[in-house]
């Protein structure tokens, strides 16, 4: 069993009080990890660790910033296998997406956030005819407090803090409790990096009345940069108001998957089948609302139900396994039930929506990839986040109508739309109110673009020049020149 510590001023320490709770493993619901639970107390000397090195990183130039950054990303490179084994051990993914996909894009979020910082200008505005020249400074922001969920564990951390670290603020990082091991190893990576004490902390912990509650409470963190559900957004807005922090969230998803009848139809049966069941279906962009336009729809169903079935689910161990078991057995049980709800509210199940418990998959958190068809967008599963390998298909006529069922929800993370015709294309990304919309493609992303969402799928950009805008602050010096 692994012990789990918080990393604070560049040392692993326990927690104030010595508490500690149990990380459980997906796969068979045993023990993984024993972790440190974090309180205020402990968040209290994260922050003031986090200050102290705020003094010296922040003073850094950032091409001396970047060349340990560039040794954090290596360290992640260089533990690809043992950091892709305990994510999957941890939260159930696929070991060959937490190798090939996730601890990939953990080394490159700090390879491209050192680069760009290191490149990144300011502007200035001359007037002459005045005698005024003004000119932009950006400075860190500060103490960042960084809080993650548990389905891209390692990936969604360092996407905040690899920006942070690069423009010279400090972190203090809070894993989600699902998660916790990666984060810890990233920490040993950043002190083998020779990063200073104290501009990377770990404290572990839950959210209320927890590590999380208190980081966002905290009067000496500057902002909080945050991924998780709609709802805890909510509950740190409330509480990070009474220091006024600046905020960054980024939260959960419900997005419409559009498939039109004149699209490559293997290439949006291969990206539906991906939107959903990718992670387990444990993805925030995921397509979970497919609309399909009726000529196709039975045919589409028909190659989508035979996808679903081949869709092999198994230990996330093993190489050959596309799906693992969901992340808690109360995550489980929550997809079941809107499983039990879709039936109730009158959806057409076509496969799947079980318990999966054949030999060793009895012991563990497996559910069946599942599809229902003639949903409609109002039942409570078209508009609520399952986060589970559930899809619910939708017939639709008409380009307008499938963009009015797009935008009936509160959320707008991303979106999908598969078509040959590029003046659907450009209408559909214009009209659907989302952060991102796909083009015939789904879960590319370049960095340097804005990632968000409308609505309750968030609240401000991050990305490239996005990330740089939130973890400085900018500064306007006027200048008055003789006349
Ligand atoms: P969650 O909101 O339950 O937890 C996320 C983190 O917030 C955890 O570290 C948790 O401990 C902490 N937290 C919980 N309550 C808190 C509180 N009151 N104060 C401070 N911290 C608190 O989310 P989750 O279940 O871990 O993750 C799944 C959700 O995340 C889904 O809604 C999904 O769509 C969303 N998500 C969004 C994105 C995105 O980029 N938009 C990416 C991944 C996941």
């Amino acid at each position: 069993m692994r012990e789990v510590k918080h990393f604070i001023g560049g040392e692993f320490v326990d927690s104030i009080d010595g508490k500690t709770f149990d990380s459980i493993t997906p796969i068979d619901n045993t023990i993984l990890a024993t972790v440190a639970e974090g309180g205020a107390a402990d968040i209290d000397r994260a922050a003031k660790a986090a200050r102290k090195g705020f003094a010296v990183w922040s003073k850094m130039s950032p091409a001396d910033r970047r060349t340990i950054l560039e040794r954090v990303a290596e360290g992640i490179e260089s533990r690809i296998d043992e950091l892709a084994e305990w994510e999957t051990r941890d939260m159930g993914k696929p070991i060959t997406a937490a190798r090939s996909h996730d601890m990939r894009r953990a080394a490159h979020n700090f390879r491209f956030f050192a680069e760009h910082a290191e490149h990144a200008g300011t502007r200035s505005w001359d007037k002459p005819w005045d005698g005024i020249f003004t000119y932009e400074l950006r400075e860190p922001l500060g103490v960042v407090g960084s809080i993650s969920p548990w389905n891209y564990p390692l990936m969604l951390l360092t996407w905040k803090a690899a920006p942070a670290l690069a423009f010279g603020c400090t972190v203090s990082a809070k894993p989600a409790e699902q998660s916790p091991i990666t984060a810890s190893i990233l920490a040993e990576i950043c002190a083998e990096a020779e990063m200073p004490p104290g501009v990377f902390n770990v404290v572990n912990g839950f959210g209320p009345d927890s590590a999380g509650e208190a980081l966002t409470a905290h009067d000496d963190v500057d902002a909080i940069t945050f991924t998780g559900e709609s709802n805890t957004g909510r509950a740190i807005m409330a509480k990070a108001s009474k220091t006024l922090k600046k905020l960054s969230f980024e939260m959960g998803g419900k997005s419409a998957n559009i498939v039109m009848a004149d699209c490559d139809l293997d290439a949006a049966v291969e990206g539906a089948l991906r939107g959903v069941f990718t992670n387990q279906g444990e993805v925030c962009l995921a397509g979970t609302r497919l609309l399909v336009q009726r000529p196709i729809y039975e045919d589409f169903l028909a190659r989508l139900v035979e996808g679903a079935e081949s869709w092999t689910v198994g230990n996330p161990l093993d190489e050959s396994t596309k799906m693992g078991p969901l992340v808690s057995a109360e995550h489980m049980d929550k997809v079941l039930s809107y499983i039990d709800l879709a039936v109730d509210e009158g959806a057409k199940l076509l496969t799947g929506g079980e318990r999966l418990t054949d030999g060793e998959l009895a012991v563990g958190n497996y559910v069946a990839p599942t599809i229902f068809s003639d949903a409609d967008n109002s039942m409570r599963v078209c508009q609520e986040e399952i986060f589970g390998p559930v899809e619910l298909v939708m017939p639709f006529d008409t380009v307008d109508e499938a963009i009015e069922i797009a935008n009936q929800s509160r959320y707008g993370l991303a979106g999908m739309v598969w078509t040959q015709n590029l003046d659907t294309a450009h209408r559909v990304a214009r009209e659907v109110k989302t952060g991102t919309m796909w083009v015939n493609c789904f879960f590319v992303r370049d960095l340097r673009a804005p990632f968000g969402g409308y609505k309750d799928s968030g609240m401000g950009r991050e990305g490239g020049d996005y990330s740089y805008d939130f973890f400085t602050e900018a500064k306007a010096v006027v200048m008055k020149f003789p006349d």
